[in-house]
């Protein structure tokens, strides 16, 4: 090597400059059998200017965990169009649901179910902000960044919203992660370094109705893109490091217009009331291993019992002190792991809290 070798990145630039003649890249992606993200791309030849517009396309199921080998093209049905802030240009994301031959959705596509669940309470307009939190491993998927190769970090307590090399871990990838957001056109809040080291959380929100899960699962798929550019993990398990160490979750604000209009703390408590009905309905879509994180410790109220209380962070549902204060605005549901499929869990929220009386 002399010192006038190109980078890898210098000579992909040389091809990526290249004129693309007018064409189109997409990048569809899909949720597949795991609640894993999938690509793969497609030329087009002209900037379709909405989701209708895009053909649809298929893939072979029995290698996601979606269709059995003998019948196994699941159909790609384009919904929602980003930014590709990889490819740049024109060039876009294309969130996709996923069909079945017959015309059925797919057993793993749960969006189906939660538009016409939005759809049908689209005159409340509900809101959701999402707290993902999530953890960042060495490419060996074994060591969360900052720890010592099969060892321990010192104590949790210097980490959160922590600044220093010696208390934050990952931040080029954050930075890298909230860039590509913005260029996408996710609505993404805010970001802060978590309370394990490694452990980080972004907020995407407020969104309102099928729009959150749409956001949030684009969101999660730059985060896995640009984590692969640095050649580290993401991981999204509620208790990536067992003991004494602060689990990932998924907190889901929400909130109608009854909710945010003055006096609408009346509403959020009869919302809260609903929902405590149905808490073991709601903990069966809240995510997997959501019981090694819900343990009562660490910020989160127990699995198995319903709570609430105002600022209390213990609580299953937590009414925001400033909430409390104003008479309106916002609950947040605490329980939600960090590997939930959000259009489960806003689906859930909504048909809980705005059933008609029985
Ligand atoms: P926490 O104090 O629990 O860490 P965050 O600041 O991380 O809270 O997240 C709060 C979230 O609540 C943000 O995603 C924000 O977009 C969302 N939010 C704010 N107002 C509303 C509202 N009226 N309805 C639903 N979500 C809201
Ligand atoms: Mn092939
Ligand atoms: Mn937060
Ligand atoms: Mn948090
Ligand atoms: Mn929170």
């Amino acid at each position: 090597m002399t010192a006038t070798t190109p980078t890898v990145a210098a000579t992909l630039g040389k091809y990526l400059d290249l004129d693309q003649k007018g064409f189109i890249q997409a990048e569809y992606i899909w949720i597949d059998g795991r609640n894993e993200l999938r690509s793969k791309t497609k030329t087009l030849s002209s900037k379709p200017t909405s989701a209708s517009d895009l053909p649809e396309w298929n893939f072979d199921g029995s290698s996601t965990e979606q269709a059995p080998g003998h019948d196994s093209d699941v159909l790609l049905e384009p919904v929602a169009i980003f930014a590709d802030p990889f490819r740049k240009g024109d060039n876009i994301l294309v969130l996709c649901e996923t069909y079945n031959p017959d015309g059925t959705p797919n057993k793993t596509n749960y969006r189906a179910h939660a538009k016409k669940v939005m759809d049908t309470y689209a005159d409340q307009h509900p809101w959701f902000g999402i707290e993902q939190e999530y953890t960042l491993f060495q490419a060996d998927g074994k060591t969360p960044l900052g720890w010592p190769t099969g060892g321990f970090p010192g104590p949790q307590g210097p980490y959160y919203c922590g600044v220093g090399a010696n208390k934050v871990f990952g931040r080029d990838v954050v930075e890298a992660h909230y860039r590509a957001c913005l260029f996408a056109g996710v609505t993404i809040s805010g970001v802060n370094a978590e309370v394990m080291p490694g452990q980080w959380e972004y907020q995407v929100g407020p969104c309102e109705g099928i729009d959150q899960g749409d956001h949030l699962w684009i969101s999660r798929y730059l985060l896995n893109r640009v984590a692969e550019d640095f050649g580290i993990v993401v991981s999204f398990h509620p208790k990536p490091i067992p003991g004494d160490w602060n689990g990932a979750g998924c907190h889901t604000n929400y909130s109608t217009d009854a909710m945010r209009q003055e006096g609408g703390i009346a509403a959020i408590e009869e919302a809260i009331k609903k929902m405590s009905l149905r808490h073991m309905d709601h903990i069966a879509v809240y995510g997997v291993d959501n019981d090694k994180r819900l343990t009562g410790e660490h910020e989160t109220g127990h699995i198995s019992n319903f709570s609430y209380g105002v600022a209390n962070r213990g609580a299953s549902i937590r009414i925001p002190r400033h909430v409390a204060k104003q008479g309106k605005g916002y609950l947040e549901d605490r329980r939600p792991a960090s590997n939930i499929d959000p259009y489960r869990v806003t689906a859930i929220v909504v048909e809980s809290s705005l059933a008609p009386d029985a």
